[in-house]
């Protein structure tokens, strides 16, 4: 009996067993092969949603379905927290005192935000993580009727890169149809020496900004919160004052991955960028190859999780997952992986709203840097189409 086991049921966790057991069906029918997911929750939320939220386009409870109904029959799924993962006896600890043998393991355990980082954020940061935070930043914004309005970011990487941009356009939308354009000062504060970690990017959304008139401050990371005077402090010491404040709060990889000893402190597994194996250090020692690092024969990571240098995007963890289930499948079935699913290219592919009902896209891999088209309805139609859709498609492998 081969046990392949997945922790994590987001987007990443969930395509991933689907297309496991896909390719094992003989197996798993002759009753040697397994496939487990275990998730704390065992109910699976659509994040993008979340942002949509905030502008009054969505409803909470329509982000959420069981995760036993997104998974393939042949998967079994354990609802339980994950407390320790131990590569050399080859077993997961459960919070309920239970343990999981593994032969082949994925780790799909996302990203964690942690507002509480910053001092104050919790009475005077508003966010779009969670639909909670999401439902409470509407509520700010109905009752907002001119001010400034700063949105920040405090730290890389987090998830979705360009949700922060998005929300400063469609709130800048929002406003001018509301008729608070001419009242509202709005500052978009960036923590790199541009708008958007990537270049073309960048130069796609700057002029954006310049045309809505949102103040593009650069290298300002938000550091601190001073609740009496109300200014958001950059780690560059520069104040900005705010009536209403939007902050990215900080992110890290799941505690799980740091107390087990697979991710440093950041919490990000470090991961074979083609394999999406783990890698057994961090970094390579002085005078190490990266490609010299032992990698772990048997466990793999993808989406939130990975320390790749790639967005944390549910679009990343759905291009990962099919090479992924590639390589678990061949290990199982004893063959190479094959085919184009043998090796990870880097693809991600993300839609961009940039107000007024137009969005873009931006597609990329490794080699190629996102070309993104010139903001058309097209594209935001696209994202929307999408959101309504991916209960049907991306998890249950159907694009
Ligand atoms: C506001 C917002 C907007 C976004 N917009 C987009 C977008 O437009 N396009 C896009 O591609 N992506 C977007 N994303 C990002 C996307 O949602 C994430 O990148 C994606 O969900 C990551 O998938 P994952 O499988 O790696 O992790 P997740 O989907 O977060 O799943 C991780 C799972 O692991 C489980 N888990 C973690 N730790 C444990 C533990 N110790 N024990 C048991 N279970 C555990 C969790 O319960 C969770 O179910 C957005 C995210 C947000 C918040």
């Amino acid at each position: 009996m081969q046990r392949v086991v997945v922790l994590g049921g987001g987007v990443g966790g969930t395509l991933t067993a689907n297309l496991v057991a896909r390719k094992l069906r003989r197996p798993i029918a002759r009753g040697e092969a397994d496939v487990t997911v275990v998730d704390a929750t065992g109910t699976h939320a659509y994040q993008p949603g979340y942002m949509y939220i905030a502008m009054g386009q969505e409803k909470a409870d329509k982000l959420l379905r069981p995760e036993r109904s997104l998974l393939d029959g042949n998967v079994n799924l354990v609802v339980d927290g994950i407390t320790r993962i131990d590569t050399a006896t080859q077993t997961v600890t459960l919070e309920s005192g239970r343990s999981l043998a593994y032969d082949q393991l994925v780790i799909a355990t996302g990203s964690r935000i942690l507002p509480e980082e910053i001092e104050h954020f919790g009475e005077e940061a508003h966010h779009f993580y969670t639909a909670e935070a999401s439902a409470r930043l509407r509520k700010a914004l109905d009752a907002f009727t001119g001010g400034r309005i700063v949105i920040g970011i405090a730290g890389i990487p987090y998830k979705c890169p360009p949700a922060p941009l998005e929300v400063a356009f469609l709130v800048e939308s929002e406003l001018r149809e509301r008729g608070l354009r001419d009242r509202t000062e709005l500052t978009f504060l960036s923590p790199i020496n541009r708008a958007f970690t990537i270049e073309s990017v960048s130069d796609m959304a700057t002029p954006i900004f310049a045309e809505k008139g949102i103040h593009l401050e650069l290298l300002a990371g938000v550091a601190e919160i001073d609740p009496e005077r109300k200014v958001v402090i950059t780690d560059a010491f520069e104040e900005h004052p705010y009536d209403l404040l939007i902050v990215v709060p900080p992110h890290k990889g799941a505690q799980v991955v740091i107390d087990s000893g697979l991710a440093p402190k950041s919490g990000w597994l470090p991961t074979d960028r083609h394999t999406l194996r783990v890698k057994t250090v961090a970094k390579p020692a002085p005078g190490q190859a990266d490609e010299d690092v032992p990698r772990y024969a048997n466990v793999y990571a993808l989406g939130d999780a990975t320390d790749l240098p790639l967005s944390k995007a549910g679009s990343t963890a759905h291009f990962e997952a099919p090479i992924v289930a590639e390589r678990v499948a061949a290990a199982v079935l004893g063959r190479e992986p094959e085919g184009k699913d043998a090796s990870y290219t880097g693809k991600v592919m993300c839609f961009f709203e940039v107000g007024d009902g137009k969005g873009t896209l931006l597609q990329f891999d490794y080699e190629h840097p996102p070309k993104p088209p010139k903001p058309n309805q097209l594209w935001h139609l696209g994202k929307l189409v999408f959101n309504k859709t991916y209960w049907h498609t991306v998890p249950r492998g159907r694009v």
